[in-house]
């Protein structure tokens, strides 16, 4: 590809994803750009190699809200386009709600729930995806102190015994300290590694 050819194929994607001005701004530096433009070039970067599958990790760091929500269109409404997959990594519940079809909930290292997204938000199988829904901020408890999990995630090299979550979770009973859960079977196609998911699934 010519200079010129690659010149006007990175305008083209810039102004794909919505860098206003982009045949201007295409030989400006990083630091010229804001965080959400930055954040846009790398997702034009990426589109470049016109990849069946995109994994964002932490799209959406460091963003403000308006940001973070225009960024997460972006990435929803380009998935549409191209027909590719994304795989979104991110601490952020609140985040991937509108976007994801699937949500795979991992702990120290372990996936220990996955399911559809709707099924999972509206009732966790796992007494840590619940904790950590609980943990999200919500104006109707405006005033009130935010709720924690207790205690830390574990150090990695030495991972509890039985469920890695025992000593932080409200359910843990003594076979949780010795005995590792299984990703069992909820439904259809939802996955609890937890002894007590009934229990978590009932509130
Ligand atoms: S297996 Fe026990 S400790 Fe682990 S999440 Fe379930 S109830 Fe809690």
């Amino acid at each position: 590809m010519s200079r010129r050819d690659a010149r006007a194929r990175a305008v083209e994607l810039m102004d794909r994803v919505r860098i206003p001005g982009a045949a201007q701004r295409v030989r400006d530096y990083p630091h010229q750009f804001s965080g959400g433009m930055r954040q846009r070039i790398m997702i034009a970067m990426a589109l470049a190699l016109e990849p069946a599958l995109i994994i964002a990790d932490e799209p959406t760091t460091a963003l403000d809200v308006t940001v973070q929500a225009q960024v997460m269109d972006l990435l929803a409404e380009l998935r549409r386009e191209y027909r590719m997959g994304l795989i979104l990594i991110t601490h952020d519940l609140g985040v991937v709600a509108d976007v994801a079809d699937r949500i795979a909930v991992m702990y120290a290292g372990r996936i220990v729930e996955s399911a559809p997204v709707h099924d999972l938000y509206k009732a966790p199988a796992h007494p840590y995806t619940r904790g950590l829904l609980d943990s999200v901020p919500r104006l109707d408890q405006k005033g009130q102190q935010l709720y924690a999990i207790k205690g830390l995630p574990p150090n990695l090299t030495r991972i509890p015994s039985g469920c890695s979550f025992h000593p932080r979770c409200p359910l843990a009973r003594d076979v949780c300290r010795t005995d590792e859960p299984p990703l069992h079977a909820v439904s259809g196609s939802r996955r609890s590694a937890c002894h007590f998911w009934r229990e978590c699934l009932d509130g």
